[in-house]
């Protein structure tokens, strides 16, 4: 986590003025009693989730209860850089952040569905998941392969981001 808020700082940093206003926004809206700094209570409002403990407690790196916005952005960062990738693993311990090495569905990835089904390397071990498909790759394997396979350049429909309302309708979706 260390790493992620480390790389989230140094992105904060190199963002426009603009952007760096978006980012303020976003975490004004998300403090609504305005008294500058997120509590779990805003959080929950915010995304709606029943993994939302185990996520505000990653992130409260104090762990006075509250997310400062120095805090704040490092989940501005794992959203706006698609890199906040859920595991769909049943009651997983490791989502919502999945950092590093985990599998994703080829069929879904390919069919481009809504989302890709993705699972951490223990839920994909010991089997942990419900899923339709059977044929899973692990991501950097997957990149590899991908790359390879395609002559043209990637469009942007490729790259799987997650954008501020599929985060919070993903996390909504686990209650
Ligand atoms: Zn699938
Ligand atoms: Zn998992």
């Amino acid at each position: 986590m260390q790493e992620i808020h480390n790389a989230a700082l140094a992105y904060y940093h190199n963002l426009s003025d603009e952007l760096k206003q978006k980012a303020s926004e976003k975490f004004k809206e998300m403090d609504s009693n305005d008294n500058g700094t997120i509590s779990i209570k805003e959080f929950r409002r915010s995304l709606g989730s029943s993994e939302i403990k185990r996520c505000f407690k990653l992130l409260d790196k104090t762990g006075d209860g509250k997310l400062d916005f120095n805090e704040f952005i490092t989940l501005y960062y794992l959203v706006e850089s698609g890199r906040g990738v859920f595991c769909d693993g049943h009651g997983c311990k490791a989502s919502p952040f999945l950092n590093g090495l985990y599998f994703t569905c080829v069929e879904c990835f390919h069919n481009n569905e809504a989302a890709t089904f993705d699972l951490c390397t223990s839920c994909y071990r010991d089997g942990k998941y419900v899923h339709n498909h059977a044929s899973f790759l692990d991501n950097y394997v997957f990149l590899r392969s991908k790359a390879a396979c395609e002559s043209t350049t990637p469009t942007e429909d490729d790259h799987h981001e997650v954008t501020y309302d599929q985060f919070i309708l993903e996390t909504e979706n686990d209650i």
